[in-house]
């Protein structure tokens, strides 16, 4: 189960990395975590402009990098499509959408996710591994939608 941080201990975990807490930095983590899914920054930037009006896309962009090296979001974007970030950083895979592209996170049985170890090779630097189910979700398999 994913269980997003509160600002108090995202603040903590900011300041313990050197980077300074500020309102765009808890803010486009609130809007990302909250949604429990995978957004990209132009979804992000549509719901932190709830609160925050004059953020512009480069901020929230800026903003996603950061976390990302902080480790409390990653990316999860599925090969050629678009950037997105997941607040969920514990191993799992993930359902895809073809159609809409939607994002749903399954669990990974492999809780420490040793089934995503690579293969040794020569002088290729893995830094991540990840396993997507493409297909059609509900929606997009329901023939009144289908336009
Ligand atoms: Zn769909
Ligand atoms: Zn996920």
């Amino acid at each position: 189960m994913f269980t997003m941080l509160t600002a108090a201990e995202l603040s903590a975990r900011l300041r313990s990395e050197g980077y300074r807490v500020t309102s765009q930095r808890l803010g486009v983590y609130e809007a990302l975590a909250s949604s429990g899914a995978h957004l990209t920054p132009e979804r992000v930037l549509e719901r932190v402009r709830e609160q925050h009006p004059s953020m512009s896309l480069n901020t929230v962009y800026e903003v996603l990098e950061t976390l990302t090296r902080l480790g409390v979001i990653r990316r999860a974007d599925v090969s050629a499509g678009p950037r997105r970030y997941d607040a969920n950083v514990a191993p799992h895979h993930h359902l895809v959408c073809r159609s809409c592209g939607m994002q749903e996170d399954v669990p990974c049985d492999d809780v420490d996710g040793s089934c995503l170890q690579p293969p040794a090779s020569d002088g290729f630097e893995v830094e991540e591994a990840q396993v997507a189910f493409l297909g059609l979700c509900s929606d997009c398999r329901d023939p009144a939608t289908l336009r």
